[in-house]
């Protein structure tokens, strides 16, 4: 018997069991057709988990990071100029990551809390007749400040400004998880990992390039090695890798974008939204308050709530780890002690979330926080119970 709970950490996620045996399995040759049965099923499912027509998917025995250094080093050169915003911790490590590259980051400094400035980016985009400004960076889903940004409004922005920038985007805790339209939004590479929204362990870097972004990569000249997408792009024509594939994972990927598209992905959304509105209940009838500075920026995947003012929110994740055995996330960066977060994302269910609930509870009420017991999972129960499982249904 397992006495393992479920874990509200924003990545990695929890994994159905299903997916962790289709990352268990023999050795088979990397070079063979056998692997193209299982790589060329992954690469469609992602392509179609990100609404997407033109990308083509390219994955790396790495994480989410090694993803932004793919996207980066591909399609850059040393001194190159980029614009991003820096709202949270996964924002400003990207920056961070540009600057030890040698790019040239003008940063637009926003409140943690807040969304991409979209109109911010569109006066600096319009200002830089001389295109010297070679790709917008965007973080859609802000995991240490649960803020979601518009990246459709990121793109009008470069359409206004007629402005020819590659638009690449952190995915990280939003694809597979809440809507994302590579397409539509116009995104030239989005970047993810395997144990967000896919709910596998981690291990792979999962990273979509629009032609143009493939054609970027002619000219670029940042040192890429591991990360070339061209070496990568050579292998898969040959059911292969320029190295090693991580078999198993990509085997869990195959069969995580089936179970998604078998759910339905507007399901799986819809599943996402709900088991975070319950959440959000909670969070009010508390009388506490998000991170998240107004309702379109709530993110449907983590929630990071504040504590009130002189109480260390990292003591609400240490206690809940050592009494009750359940994981949340701590503040990150700027707001590190000040909020604690739950993460509801990949596989959880709104019952599963309940306990999250509960269990946060209990934990702020040992540490002395006004608070009354069943107050949050009173909410919680009162909207759930209340909504459709229709996605339950299509999932069964
Ligand atoms: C988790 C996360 C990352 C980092 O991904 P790793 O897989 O840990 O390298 C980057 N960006 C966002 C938004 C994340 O949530």
């Amino acid at each position: 018997m397992s006495l393992q709970n479920p874990v509200f950490i924003p990545g990695p996620t929890n994994m159905p069991e299903e997916l962790r045996k289709a990352a268990d399995m023999p050795t088979i040759d990397h070079r063979s057709p056998l692997f193209g049965e299982i790589l060329h099923p992954a690469l469609a499912g992602v392509k179609k988990i990100l609404k997407s027509d033109a990308a083509e998917i390219f994955v790396f025995p790495s994480t989410g990071t090694g993803g932004w250094e793919t996207a980066i080093t591909n399609t850059l050169s040393t001194g190159d100029k980029v614009l991003a915003a820096r709202n949270g911790m996964f924002s400003h490590r990207w920056i961070d990551m540009c600057q030890r590259h040698a790019l040239d980051v003008q940063i637009v400094e926003t409140p943690w809390g807040q969304g991409l400035p979209a109109d911010r980016y569109e006066e600096i985009l319009t200002a830089d007749t001389g295109h010297q400004i070679r790709a917008v960076l965007a973080t859609h889903n802000e995991t240490a400040t649960g803020v979601k940004s518009d990246i459709g409004a990121v793109r009008a922005a470069l359409d206004a400004a007629g402005h020819p920038a590659l638009l690449l985007v952190d995915g990280v805790s939003s694809i597979a998880s809440m809507d994302f339209r590579m397409d539509e939004w116009g995104v030239d590479i989005a970047v993810t990992g395997s144990q967000k929204g896919f709910m596998l362990p981690a291990g792979l870097a999962i990273v979509a390039l629009s032609p143009k972004a493939r054609a970027a990569i002619e000219t670029a000249n940042l040192p890429r090695t591991f990360f070339d997408i061209r070496d990568m792009a050579k292998g898969y024509s040959n059911n292969a890798y320029p190295y090693t594939p991580a078999v198993g994972l990509l085997n869990g990927l195959k069969l995580s974008t089936q179970m998604l598209l078998n759910e339905g992905l507007e399901n799986v959304f819809a599943r996402h939204h709900r088991i975070a509105e319950g959440v959000r209940r909670a969070v009010g009838a508390w009388g506490l308050d998000l991170c998240a500075a107004s309702p379109d920026l709530y993110s449907d995947t983590v929630s990071a709530i504040c504590t009130p003012d002189g109480f260390n929110a990292t003591d609400i994740v240490t206690h809940a780890a050592e009494k009750y055995g359940v994981a949340y996330g701590v503040g990150l960066g700027e707001v590190a002690g000040k909020v604690f977060r739950i993460g509801h994302l990949g596989m959880l269910t709104d019952v599963l979330a309940l306990s999250g609930v509960a269990t946060a509870e209990m934990v702020m009420v040992d540490l002395g926080l006004d608070i009354q017991l069943g107050s949050g999972v009173a909410a919680a129960q009162d909207f759930y119970r209340n909504q459709s499982v229709q996605s339950l249904q299509a999932a069964a």
